[in-house]
């Protein structure tokens, strides 16, 4: 019998579920009732950017729905290599804001870092598809050399990014903190994440408690398209996170078939609410290569804009916007 001190310490359970995720389409398919034949065009061997889900996500999927708004979001299809006009690798211009590895400076006042090129689930139309992750993710700690170029009053905000933050552990992510805390300018710290969605058992108290301790204010960012991606066990970790981070902010994409109808974007905006997240984006597709198929017309989305704002309060109204390579800051679609 193994005493029990020298017992090999168990990781943390998110981190087995998440070993425990759909990487396999056939395997998902045949879980979920759905045969080949019933959905057209799939795409089995997109080697670059592969299928991945998590089951907590794959559990709101309706078994048998080949049109499940869930699905589509994750579903690799032939359509991902239609070179279309106008869509590119790098649509946002991050290989150009990119000051030292890991870090891309865009947007006036705030730096964002990539720190880590790993995500829990692999969404079709992401707009980092392509992107170079392996020259331009952080080191493990970051560099005396890293925390100079930040050390500057023009940053006062640093946004963690991905891939996904909280795909790092709790351990990485503390260091990390723990440095950021050494940066004086700093007034506000950002977290932008799918995971308390797609893996709401990330949400550990050691995360609570660390973003809690942090001494500047944390602000969460998640990114939710579809209220069926939101149910209790997501409830509860938010009601977590509430502990750590002040604000819980949403940003979606408008995707074609998926969210864009005003009944749909109306119910996110306020099954959100009912989960203390206040509505902050509404994303025009990046247009990156593979994504086409997913995309809204700029009149729609000015149309759902006006649809939704004659049925919210002014809270509950995302602002919709669109992000040009080269500008400081997202514009509203209207002006572009
Ligand atoms: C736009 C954007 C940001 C920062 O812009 P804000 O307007 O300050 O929210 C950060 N990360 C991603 C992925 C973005 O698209
Ligand atoms: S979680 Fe975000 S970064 Fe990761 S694949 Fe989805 S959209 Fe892209």
């Amino acid at each position: 019998m193994i005493p029990r001190s020298t017992a090999i310490p168990k990781s943390p359970s998110w981190q087995r579920q998440l070993a425990q995720s759909f990487t396999r389409l056939s395997t998902f398919l045949e879980w979920l009732g759905l045969d080949r034949s019933e959905l057209s065009h799939l795409c089995d061997d997109s080697a670059d950017f592969p299928f991945r889900v998590t089951r907590d996500f794959a559990s709101r999927i309706h078994k048998g729905d080949a049109n499940d708004p869930l699905l589509l979001q994750i579903l690799p299809l032939q359509q991902e290599s239609i070179v279309a006009d106008g869509f590119s690798l790098d649509p946002v211009g991050d290989t150009h804001a990119a000051v030292s590895q890991g870090i891309l400076q865009k947007y006036h006042g705030r730096a964002l870092l990539i720190t880590t090129a790993a995500c829990a689930i692999h969404c079709r139309y992401c707009f980092r598809r392509h992107f170079p992750y392996q020259q331009q993710h952080l080191e493990k700690q970051l560099s005396d050399e890293t925390l100079e170029k930040l050390n500057t009053p023009e940053i006062s905000e640093i946004i963690l990014s991905g891939g996904d933050p909280l795909t790092l552990n709790d351990k990485r992510l503390a260091q990390l903190l723990l440095q950021l805390t050494q940066l004086p300018h700093l007034k506000r710290l950002r977290m932008h994440t799918r995971m308390p969605v797609i893996l709401p058992s990330r949400v550990t108290p050691e995360l609570v408690g660390m973003l809690r301790d942090f001494p500047l204010p944390v602000t969460t960012v998640l990114h939710i398209n579809h209220p069926n991606e939101l149910d209790e066990s997501v409830a509860s970790a938010l009601r977590q996170l509430h502990h750590g981070s002040r604000h819980i902010l949403n940003q979606a994409v408008l995707l074609r078939g998926i969210n864009d109808s005003p009944e749909i974007l109306r119910q996110l905006c306020e099954k959100g609410f009912e989960m203390g997240i206040l509505p902050y984006y509404v994303h025009q597709l990046d247009r990156v290569h593979g994504s086409a198929h997913f995309q809204v017309s700029k009149q729609r989305a000015l149309k759902l804009e006006t649809q939704l704002r004659e049925q919210l309060p002014g809270y509950l109204v995302p602002k919709f916007v669109t992000e040009i390579a080269g500008k400081e800051s997202k514009m509203p679609i209207g002006k572009f």
